[in-house]
């Protein structure tokens, strides 16, 4: 089934709402989650997923015209946020975008692109904003990083960034051909040239990490990785992880996101990192495929299993008893 067609018969929205909270886990955990109909429904519909956490488009990922906010959006979220206590929001930027363009029309597109993004997500209260580095083709590694930094710090001139709580947290890709961010030197590279402008820290992508080389599969391996990322960027500047699965192999560079637990990273890493005490400041969002309607719900409630919570939460994780049909 396509996943639009997937998504719209089982959109959560359509159907009615959980009579008891959904359980949750010591582990802020949330998906990628749907704004059809405006971006402030997306936090009922997190609530109703069971996650903790959430992450939106703030307008189409693949246009460049981008929708209006209205001020009632954004006070309808925030009240949700509070009801549900869904924290962080986290906004990904827009696909499009190339922060280190070599056309100048395009950089400047970009710039202007990600500035609303921006203007986008401090309207909305959220806390952070993830954005991907971009591609240097064109120029060398080192002139796109510097491009790519210099975007950012235009993108936010004359916002209240920090004053308002926003944190724009680069992601580190899969590491393909020409695209920036496919090592954690990049991404720390580009966090320290912005340090002193903005708010400014790192999303790690597993799938992203184990598709551009990094070993994660192995206790060793996971343990390495762990070292490295906290000797380059470090670990307590990694305020959110996107947790995927991955469809192609350590090293392939391919992008391809899977469920949790069913693709060639298992359900063992992701064990290991939602009970590692060095994230336990850290969000944890899934970006996993709608193959089947409740996919979304179901790699919710897979990463939640993985947490290792006290046996009062435990007991929660069995699914509750209906009551006997009269
Ligand atoms: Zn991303
Ligand atoms: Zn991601």
């Amino acid at each position: 089934m396509p996943r639009s067609m997937a998504q719209e018969q089982k959109d959560i929205l359509k159907q009615p709402a959980p009579k008891e909270p959904p359980w949750r886990t010591s582990r802020r955990i949330g998906i990628h989650t749907s704004t059809a109909g405006g971006v402030e429904t997306a936090a009922e519909r997190a609530y109703r997923l069971g996650c903790s956490a959430f992450q939106v488009f703030s307008s189409s990922p693949r246009q460049w015209k981008p929708y209006g906010l209205a001020a009632s959006q954004c006070e309808v979220m925030s009240q949700l946020r509070a009801k549900y206590d869904l924290k962080p929001l986290v906004i990904h930027a827009n696909y499009l975008i190339n922060l280190a363009a070599v056309n100048a029309r395009f950089y400047e597109q970009s710039i202007q692109a990600f500035r609303g993004e921006v203007e986008r997500a401090l309207a909305l209260c959220a806390e952070y904003l993830v954005v991907h580095p971009g591609s240097h083709r064109g120029m060398t590694r080192d002139e796109g990083l510097a491009r790519a930094a210099d975007a950012i710090e235009r993108a936010a001139e004359g916002l209240d960034v920090k004053k308002r709580g926003l944190t724009v947290l680069i992601e580190n890709t899969a590491g393909s051909e020409f695209s920036l961010g496919g090592s954690f030197d990049q991404v720390v590279e580009l966090v320290e040239r912005l340090r002193k402008h903005i708010p400014i820290a790192a999303c790690i992508d597993t799938c992203h990490t184990h598709v551009s080389g990094y070993d994660i599969l192995s206790e060793e391996g996971y343990q390495q990785t762990m070292q490295y990322l906290d000797r380059t960027i470090g670990l307590k500047d990694v305020p959110v992880w996107h947790c995927n699965d991955a469809k192609a192999a350590r090293g392939s560079k391919l992008d391809r996101h899977q469920h949790i637990g069913k693709g060639t990273i298992g359900p063992e890493p992701f064990r290991r990192l939602l009970n590692d005490p060095r994230t336990a400041h850290a969000a944890f969002i899934a970006e996993t495929p709608i193959d089947e309607p409740g996919d979304d719900m179901r790699n919710v409630e897979a990463l939640k299993k993985l947490v290792n919570d006290s046996s009062v939460t435990a007991s929660k994780k069995r699914t509750p008893k209906r009551s006997t049909p009269a």
